[in-house]
């Protein structure tokens, strides 16, 4: 038998007061005990997890996801304000966003944090120790920024706004890297960018996502023949580099269950993938299987699939996605 992971509870990391989350959500309150337990309500309005990207790939990364009590962003590579004015615009207050997850210590992943901390002084920095030392290595990143840390640890869950959060390893070329799984109301977000193969533990998370986030970094035809130069192609192509779209699109094939209802695919390369060919080789992979398809758009087509398949865009926000039970 597996032992049960020890889950911690943040200090300081106050719950959004139920009374103040149902005025604001016009829904019915459920009784205080339950909401402070964190149990979730019998409404399924109630229990839903949001979700939305600012943007994805190696200009910039960062998204959001939450629940009625609160959320967190993971990675902070889009400019602070369009994150904050995107939030705002679909009604999440900066009060009820509890920090930042880092996936890793690259450029395009922690270039606002330090901005968006400064900003929002409650926030926090969830990261490990070692992520930490390597954005403090790094030109351009405020020492300061240590100020705001909390020690996150592979593999132990941790709490955040009633979502219970576990950081998995990836292998990558970053000081240490990482994915996320994020469990509420039985329900699990996983989300895993940057990453040069899957192993095991990745796949553990990975297959027991209900909406997943999986990187679709290149076409390989496309990078053999692109513009890049040979040291930087073989980079992106060992195992501590980035996934392709058909290892992308086998593993997807090969873990599929009906638990699985939304895919984004992330980070794709802007010289070396294009979302056609990274949807195509996805969707391909997918229907063999027999798995309905649909776009995430919520049309009556989508209704009827079994599956929502979604590349990310780069630089512009997703819709506010929805998840209910
Ligand atoms: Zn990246
Ligand atoms: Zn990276």
């Amino acid at each position: 038998m597996a032992k049960k992971p020890t889950v911690i509870k943040f200090q300081g990391q106050m719950e959004i007061p139920f009374e103040e989350f149902a005025a604001e959500a016009n829904v019915a309150p459920i009784t205080k005990l339950a909401a402070r337990r964190g149990a979730p309500a019998d409404n399924p309005a109630t229990r839903v997890i949001n979700y939305i990207s600012f943007g994805s790939g190696s200009s910039g990364n960062c998204s959001y996801v939450g629940t009625r009590y609160g959320g967190i962003l993971i990675d902070a590579g889009v400019k602070a304000d369009d994150v904050m004015l995107q939030l705002k615009a679909n009604g999440v207050r900066m009060e009820n966003v509890k920090g930042i997850l880092l996936t890793h210590d690259h450029g395009d992943h922690i270039k606002y944090a330090y901005t968006l901390l400064r900003a929002n002084k409650h926030m926090r920095l969830f990261c490990t120790l070692r992520v930490l030392n390597g954005l403090l290595r790094r030109h351009g990143v405020s020492k300061r920024i240590k100020d705001y840390h909390v020690p996150i640890f592979k593999e132990t869950p941790f709490r955040i706004a009633e979502m219970e959060i576990t950081a998995f390893d990836v292998p990558h070329d970053g000081t240490d890297n990482m994915g996320f799984s994020i469990s509420y109301d039985n329900r699990n977000f996983v989300i895993a960018t940057d990453l040069g193969a899957v192993t095991e533990r990745a796949r553990y998370y990975m297959s027991r996502a209900n909406y997943l986030v999986i990187e679709a970094n290149y076409d390989l035809q496309m990078l053999l023949f692109g513009p890049y130069p040979e040291y930087l192609k073989s980079r992106i192509r060992t195992d501590h580099g980035h996934l392709d779209n058909t290892d992308t699109a086998a593993f997807l094939k090969e873990i599929y269950t009906e638990n699985l209802k939304y895919v984004f695919l992330c980070h794709l390369s802007k010289d070396n993938n294009t979302p056609a060919k990274a949807l195509k080789a996805v969707r391909t992979a997918l229907e063999e299987r027999g798995v309905r398809i649909g776009d995430g758009e919520e049309t009556i087509l989508d209704r009827e699939s079994d599956l929502q398949l979604v590349a990310l865009p780069r630089f512009e926000p997703t819709r506010w996605y929805v998840f209910r039970p």
